[in-house]
C-alpha cells in the first residue's frame, strides 16, 4: 500500500478534531472516541447549525474549541456556551474550521462535514500533514489529483472511512503500491452498493417518491444528503470517483455490484481467482474505529455478525434506467476533473431542491445531466479553480432547475 495510506501510527494519546461532529458520522466518531479515553482526547468539535447538540457533545468530551460554521448563529452560540459552564473557546466561520484542523496540537482529523463545505478544512488538515480520516468524499471528488498531491507532498496519512473504501483498503495487500493493481496480482475492485430504498420501486413511480421515502435507507442511518444520493445511486458514482483517486486506479478496474443486504462492504478480486471481501454489520463505527486505530484494532461497539441469522446474500447489476446518476458519475470521471467537480456541485443543488420539495426525485438526474452537458471542458490546476468551477456549476444548476420546473409547469405537469 502507498506509504501515505499505510504508514504506522503510535498508540499514545492522540488529539482529535471532529469536523462535522453533530452529523451522523460525527456522532458515531464521538461514540468510538469516548469508548477509548486512554487513546483519544478531543481537541475541537465543529457544527453548522445544531448548537444544542454541539453543547451536549462538549459536555461529554470537554474539547478546547467549539466551532460554529454559520456566522448567523454566533450570538446564540455565545450565550449557550456561557450558560453551559464549559471552559471551551468558541470560534466562528469557515476559516475557523480550517484553524482547528491544522492546529499543531492536533494529531487526527475526522473529515465528516457534508458536501463541498468540507473541502477547505479537509485540505487544511492534509496540508498540515495530519492523519486524516476521510468521510467527506465530496472533497476528493471535487479535487482528486490536487488533493492526493497535497497528501503526498505534506506526508499526511489518509485513511478511508467510507465503508466501501475502508473495505477495499482492508482487502488490498499490505505492500500495495499506489496505482499498481497488476503488481499486486489484482484483477478488479468490486465496489458494492445496496441499491437504496427504491431498488424495487416500479420505474414509473420514482417521480413521485418523497424526501422521507428517499431518506428511509433499508440498511444504513445517515444524513439526508447522502441518503438521497444512495437512493439515486449518485453516492455510488461519487464513490467510484473516490476509489479511483484513493487507490490510483482506472474506471475499468472498478466494477459496481449491487448487494442489497449491505453485509459485504466491498471486495478485491485477484488474478488467481481469490476474492477477498470485508464484512460486518452496516454500522459506520466499524470503519471509523479501523481508521482511528490503524494499524491496530479497537472495539467499536458494533455487534458481531451472526451467521446463523443472516439470510441469503444476493448480487445484481445496477440498472441504468433506474440509476442514471451512477452512470453520469462514471462518465464524468472519464471526462476529467472539471466534470466530476461540476457534477458534485450540481448534485448538491439538485438534492437540496428535492429535499425542500421544489423538484421531483427524477429531476435530480435531469438537472445533473443538463448541467454536465452545458459546462465546457476546462482544466483545473488549482484549488481556487476548483472552487470557481463548483460555484459556476451551482449557478448553472439553479438556472437549469428553473428551466426544467417552468417548462413542466407550462406543460401542466
Ligand atoms: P450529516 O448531514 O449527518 O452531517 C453533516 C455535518 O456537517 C454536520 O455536523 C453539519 O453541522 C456539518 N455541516 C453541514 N453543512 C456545513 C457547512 N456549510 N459548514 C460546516 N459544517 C457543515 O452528514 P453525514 O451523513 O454524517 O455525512 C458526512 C460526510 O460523510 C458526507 O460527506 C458523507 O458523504 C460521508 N459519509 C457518510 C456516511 C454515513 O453513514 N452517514 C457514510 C459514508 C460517508
Ligand atoms: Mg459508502
Amino acid at each position: 500500500m502507498s506509504q501515505n495510506l499505510r504508514s504506522t501510527t503510535q498508540a499514545s494519546m492522540q488529539k482529535i478534531t471532529i469536523l462535522g461532529s453533530t452529523g451522523s458520522i460525527g456522532q458515531s466518531t464521538l461514540d468510538v472516541v469516548l469508548m477509548h479515553p486512554e487513546r483519544y482526547q478531543v481537541f475541537a468539535l465543529t457544527a453548522h447549525k445544531r448548537l444544542e447538540k454541539l453543547i451536549e457533545q462538549a459536555h461529554l468530551c470537554t474539547p478546547q474549541f467549539l466551532v460554529i460554521a454559520d456566522p448567523g448563529d454566533y450570538a446564540r452560540a455565545k450565550v449557550l456556551v456561557a450558560k453551559s459552564g464549559l471552559a471551551c473557546e468558541l470560534l466562528v466561520g469557515a476559516e475557523a474550521l480550517a484553524q482547528v484542523a491544522l492546529a499543531p496540537e492536533v494529531d487526527v482529523v475526522m473529515a465528516a462535514i457534508v458536501g463541498a463545505a468540507g473541502l477547505l478544512p479537509t485540505l487544511a488538515a492534509v496540508r498540515s500533514g495530519k492523519k486524516v480520516l476521510l468521510a467527506n468524499k465530496e472533497s476528493l471528488v471535487m479535487s482528486g489529483e490536487l488533493f492526493m498531491q497535497a497528501v503526498r507532498e505534506n506526508g499526511a496519512q489518509l485513511l478511508p472511512i467510507d465503508s466501501e473504501h475502508n473495505a477495499i483498503f482492508q482487502c488490498l495487500p499490505g505492500d500495495y503500491q499506489y496505482g499498481d493493481l497488476t503488481g499486486s496480482g489484482i484483477s478488479k475492485i468490486l465496489l458494492t452498493g445496496s441499491g437504496g430504498p427504491f431498488l424495487k420501486t416500479p420505474l414509473n413511480d420514482l417521480a413521485n417518491m418523497t424526501p422521507d421515502q428517499a431518506c428511509a435507507h433499508p440498511n444504513w442511518t445517515m444524513g439526508r444528503k447522502i441518503s438521497v444520493d444512495s437512493a439515486t445511486m449518485m453516492n455510488k458514482g461519487l464513490e467510484f470517483i473516490e476509489a479511483r483517486w484513493l487507490f490510483g486506479v482506472q474506471g475499468e478496474d472498478i466494477l459496481v455490484v449491487l448487494h442489497p443486504q449491505s453485509i459485504i462492504h466491498s471486495m478485491v478480486q485477484y488474478k488467481d481467482g481469490s476474492v477477498l471481501a470485508q464484512m460486518g454489520n452496516p454500522d459506520m463505527r466499524t470503519p471509523i474505529a479501523h481508521g482511528l486505530a490503524y494499524p491496530q484494532r479497537i472495539a467499536s461497539g458494533v455487534k458481531p455478525l451472526d451467521f446463523q441469522q443472516l439470510s441469503d446474500f444476493t448480487f445484481a447489476t445496477a440498472d441504468a434506467e433506474r440509476y442514471p446518476n451512477l452512470y453520469l458519475a462514471m462518465q464524468a470521471s472519464e471526462a476529467g476533473q472539471y466534470a466530476s467537480t461540476v457534477l458534485n456541485g450540481s448534485n448538491e443543488v439538485a438534492v437540496e431542491a428535492f429535499l425542500s420539495g421544489r423538484i421531483a426525485f427524477t429531476q435530480i438526474a435531469e438537472i445533473n445531466q443538463e448541467c454536465l452537458q452545458q459546462i465546457e471542458p476546462h482544466v483545473l490546476t488549482s484549488i481556487e479553480a476548483v472552487i470557481q468551477c463548483d460555484e459556476a456549476a451551482r449557478q448553472r444548476a439553479a438556472t437549469v432547475m428553473d428551466e426544467i420546473t417552468q417548462s413542466k409547469m407550462s406543460r401542466g405537469n
